[in-house]
């Protein structure tokens, strides 16, 4: 059976994402750190559905947790291949670069670039040798625009996008497609702190996103159908630039 793997696959975003590749017939490897409750119940929700899904935990800043976890799975699945990635892990920690902590500016760039670095990298073998593969970064409207207060948020996507741009290149001839969707103000976890009343007045759509309208992009990308598609970083922002 062909898998996708969602980073940060337990919540908002990345639980849409799992259902709706799901629902299109992938197998999903649920990844997170700690909330295995969430987790569960997005497997759940998937099998209730006839999909397949597996938890697969593990810190995608954490080097040798990814080089495990992703063994251990290859070892029990010899017939099962990820053809899909989705590097969607991600975390938001806000400050005006005269108070960040030098913590701050770590965990943030380490999860989302680290995390991008240690899981692709892994999993670029399998499908150079396939000759088939799909990765897709969640980047956001901060890597492209730069957010004050989001330093350290807006150069972690920015390289994402960066890194998009240069695999894409390495790997086209092996008919794999790396690209990069772009989020604008979505609902979930990371944005329920955000005045929404008040934000979605720049938005001209006049709305936050949903997380499902975010997984109907990414699964377009992790199709077939997009294969003449790499490079490239989409927008979704209900018109927020
Ligand atoms: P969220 O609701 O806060 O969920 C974050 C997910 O990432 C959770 O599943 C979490 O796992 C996982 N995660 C965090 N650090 C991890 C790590 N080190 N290793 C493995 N998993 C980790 O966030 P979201 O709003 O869905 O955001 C998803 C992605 O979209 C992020 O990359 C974010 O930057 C991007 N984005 C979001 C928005 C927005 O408006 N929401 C806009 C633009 C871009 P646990 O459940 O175990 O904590």
């Amino acid at each position: 059976m062909n898998y996708a793997l969602v980073t940060g696959g337990s919540r908002g975003i990345g639980a849409a994402i799992s259902k709706e590749l799901a629902s299109r017939g992938l197998g999903v490897l649920i990844n997170y750190r700690s909330n295995e409750e969430a987790a569960n119940k997005v497997a759940e929700e998937i099998t209730d559905n006839g999909g397949v899904a597996e938890l697969l935990p593990f810190d995608v800043t954490s080097e040798s947790a990814v080089d495990e976890a992703l063994e251990c799975w290859e070892g029990a699945h010899p017939e099962d291949r990820i053809t899909t990635l989705v590097n969607n892990a991600g975390i938001r920690e806000d400050n005006l670069m005269i108070f960040m902590q030098t913590d701050q500016w770590h965990r943030v760039i380490n999860t989302t670039l680290d995390g991008f670095f240690y899981v692709t990298r892994r999993l670029l073998k399998g499908m150079l040798t396939n000759r088939f593969g799909r990765i897709i970064n969640i980047a956001s409207l901060s890597g492209l625009k730069g957010l004050p207060g989001q330093a350290n948020y807006s150069a972690a996507k920015a390289a994402l996008i960066g890194a998009t741009k240069a695999l894409a290149q390495e790997v086209a001839a092996r008919k794999v497609t790396v690209n990069a969707v772009a989020p604008g103000f979505i609902k979930s976890d990371m944005t329920k702190d955000l005045n929404e009343d008040e934000l979605k007045k720049m938005v001209p759509l006049n709305r936050f996103g949903a997380p499902e309208e975010v997984a109907v992009l990414v699964a377009f990308l992790a199709s077939k159908d997009a294969g003449y598609i790499t490079g490239e970083t989409i927008s979704i922002n209900g018109g927020l630039y």
